[in-house]
C-alpha cells in the first residue's frame, strides 16, 4: 500500500484564499480591516523567517500587518508596555509574540498580558481553559491545522481512535481538546508513556509532535491509519545545507499508512494560514460581527 500524501501546501493555499475573500467582504460591508501585530524579540534566524512569512501572508490576505522588532536585551517591562499598547489599539485585532523569548524574559507573564480577545496564538490561560472546557475559544494555530488536514481525509473524526504524541501547551494539549471536540477517542502520550509503539499501533489517527527525528516507525502504524507529522527537525548535510525532517520515518510509514503529511509541505504550511483564520475571527468577534464562514 502507498499512502495518500496530504498536500498541506494546497490546503493552506485554499484556506488563505477563503480568508482573503472574507477579508474583502468585511472591509466592503463593515469597513473592518483585520489587523495582526507580530512582535519579534532578538534575531533568532528561524523566528525571523516565521515573522516574515506571517507579515507577507497577512498582507496578501488584505489584512493590516504591524511588525514590532525589539532588541534581544529589551527590558521585560518595555515588552509588557508594548503588549498593553497593542491591547488598546483599535486597528489591532490579533497579537502574536513570537516564541521563544530570550531567557531574561518571563514568557508566561508576557502571554498573560495579551488581551484574550486578541490572543491569536491561543496560548492565554483564558483561551486554553475555554478550549479545555469545550467553550468557544481562540485555539493554537498548529493544532487547528492538524484538524483541518485530518478532515481533508475523513469528513468526520467521530469515534476514531487518535493518539497525540507530545503534550506541549503549543501543540499536544490543545490538539487533544480539539480532537475531543470532534468526538474522537484520544490517547495522549509523552516522554514517560510506556509501550508507545503498541499504543500508537491501535490508532486510526496518529499525531506526532515530539521534536525527535523519524521516531515514529512503520511498525507503530496500523495499516491504513492517517499520520499527521508536526515535527520539524533541521538536519545539516555534508554540503552545509539544511534539510527538514519530521518526527515520522516518512518513506517506511507511507508504505503502511492510508494517508500521511510530508515534512516540509504538510502541517507547517497550515500554521500561518490558521493564524490568518484566527485574526479574522478575532476581528469579527471584537467588532460584534458573526463568526466568519
Ligand atoms: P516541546 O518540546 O514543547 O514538546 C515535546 C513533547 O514531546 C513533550 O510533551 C515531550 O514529553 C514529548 N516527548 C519528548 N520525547 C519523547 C519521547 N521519546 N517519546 C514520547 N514523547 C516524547 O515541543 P513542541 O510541542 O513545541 O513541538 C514539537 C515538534 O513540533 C517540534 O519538532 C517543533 O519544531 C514542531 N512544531 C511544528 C510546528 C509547525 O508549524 N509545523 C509548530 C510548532 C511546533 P514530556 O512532556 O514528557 O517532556
Amino acid at each position: 500500500m502507498t499512502a495518500q500524501i496530504i498536500d498541506g501546501k494546497r490546503i493552506a493555499s485554499e484556506l488563505r484564499a477563503r480568508v482573503a475573500g472574507e477579508v474583502t467582504r468585511v472591509k466592503r460591508d463593515h469597513e473592518l480591516t483585520p489587523g495582526l501585530a507580530v512582535v519579534l524579540v532578538g534575531h533568532d534566524p528561524a523566528s525571523q523567517v516565521y515573522v516574515r512569512s506571517k507579515h507577507k501572508q497577512s498582507q496578501e490576505a488584505g489584512m493590516a500587518s504591524f511588525e514590532h522588532v525589539l532588541p534581544e536585551n529589551v527590558a521585560e517591562a518595555d515588552l509588557l508596555a508594548l503588549v498593553t499598547r497593542l491591547n488598546r489599539d483599535p486597528l489591532v485585532h490579533g497579537i502574536l509574540v513570537q516564541l521563544p523569548l530570550p531567557k531574561t524574559i518571563n514568557t508566561e507573564a508576557v502571554i498573560n498580558a495579551i488581551d484574550p480577545a486578541k490572543d491569536v496564538d491561543g496560548l492565554h490561560p483564558s483561551n486554553a481553559g475555554r478550549l479545555a472546557g469545550g467553550f468557544a475559544a481562540l485555539s493554537p494555530c498548529t493544532p487547528l491545522g492538524c484538524i483541518i488536514l485530518s478532515k481533508s481525509v475523513h469528513a468526520s473524526l467521530e469515534g476514531m481512535n487518535a493518539i497525540v504524541i507530545g503534550r506541549s501547551n503549543l501543540v499536544g494539549r490543545p490538539l487533544v481538546q480539539l480532537l475531543l471536540n470532534e468526538n474522537a477517542t484520544v490517547t495522549i502520550a509523552h516522554s514517560r508513556s510506556r509501550d508507545l509503539k503498541h499504543l500508537s499501533a491501535r490508532a486510526d489517527l496518529v499525531y506526532a509532535a515530539v521534536g525527535r527525528r523519524e521516531m515514529v516507525r512503520a511498525d507503530w502504524i496500523k495499516p491504513g491509519a492517517t499520520v499527521i507529522d508536526v515535527g520539524i527537525n533541521r538536519l545539516s548535510s555534508a554540503d552545509g545545507k539544511t534539510r527538514l525532517v519530521g518526527d515520522v520515518a516518512f518513506a517506511e510509514v507511507a508504505a503502511v499508512a492510508g494517508a500521511i503529511t510530508p515534512v516540509p509541505g504538510g502541517v507547517g504550511q497550515m500554521t500561518v494560514a490558521c493564524l490568518l483564520v484566527n485574526t479574522l475571527r478575532a476581528a469579527c468577534a471584537i467588532a460584534g460581527l458573526p463568526k466568519p464562514g
